[in-house]
């Protein structure tokens, strides 16, 4: 990334992936809304769910919940990767007939600079085969939302623009249950099974196996972009942030009891 070069002045020339991934990224001048010079894809990703939660992140800070802890660490111990240097990842990815990573991917989309690291990329020949994020929950795993969908198209539309060709790239949501028993042998098997599983087509086996749904996407850059769009303004100053009206997010959520927008009226007996 060339960080002369404004966001959203889109060049035509692909980017080289290598370059791209032992690019320096350096504060710039654009800084958008509380300060940033890069907006993270999560807090895209979240204004989806209650774009004034994402606010209050930033301004009251996060507030540490026991799901968030359980899932952190649950993520340590299924993601649980080798630390190499850039140099040594371009080489695998180049001449490994498969190799996982997890990395910072970066760059301009529209108006914002964007930066994110996915769970995992899973590489076959030199290119991204799947995209994978891993989320856990205490609720229903076979719900889709919009925002955790939205989080993985955006980390492909990342992709790209750092010059991988992503034209079979697919990109997936596994939603697990925080609550799962699972032995540390089979935390560790996890990733690798969920890969072998998508390898051979054959996701309903560990879907059973680790009480997981998986959910699987094409690759499109233009569903992405369209979710920035509106995502935009509110960082570039444009409007206000907008409330959830689903009560229930409010229900759930660990600043309701303050929030001037909360929908959640507790029941005084
Ligand atoms: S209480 Fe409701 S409106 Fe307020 S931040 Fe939470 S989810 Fe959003």
């Amino acid at each position: 990334m060339d960080l002369s070069e404004q966001p959203g002045s889109a060049s035509t020339v692909k980017k080289d992936w290598k370059a791209s991934l032992r690019e320096q990224l350096l504060t710039s001048e654009t800084t958008f809304r509380h300060d940033l010079s890069f907006v993270p894809v999560s807090s895209i990703a979240g204004q989806y769910y209650c774009e004034v939660k994402v606010d209050h992140e930033y301004v009251r800070g996060e507030i540490p919940t026991e799901e968030k802890e359980v899932g952190t660490e649950l993520h340590e111990e299924i993601l649980a990767m080798k630390r190499v240097r850039t140099d040594e990842l371009i080489k695998h990815i180049e001449k490994a007939p498969r190799v996982t990573a997890s990395f910072l991917l970066h760059g301009d989309v529209e108006k914002l600079r964007i930066v994110g690291v996915p769970d995992a990329v899973i590489f076959e020949k030199g290119s991204p085969r799947w995209l994978i994020e891993l989320k856990t929950t205490r609720g229903d795993t076979s719900k889709l939302w919009r925002d955790q969908a939205l989080q993985v198209r955006l980390y492909g539309t990342l992709l790209e623009t750092m010059g991988f060709d992503c034209s079979n790239l697919e990109l997936v949501l596994a939603r697990m249950r925080q609550d799962e028993a699972l032995e540390p042998d089979e935390k560790r098997k996890l990733l690798a099974e969920v890969i072998e599983s998508l390898a051979r087509h054959t996701t309903n086996e560990v879907e059973a196996r680790y009480g997981m749904k998986v959910f699987v996407f094409p690759y499109a850059s233009a569903e992405a972009k369209d979710a920035v769009i509106w995502a935009q303004d509110y960082w570039l100053g444009n409007r206000n942030p907008v409330p959830t009206k689903n009560e229930s997010k409010c229900r759930a959520c660990e600043y309701r009891d303050w929030c001037p927008y909360s929908l959640y009226k507790p029941v005084k007996s």
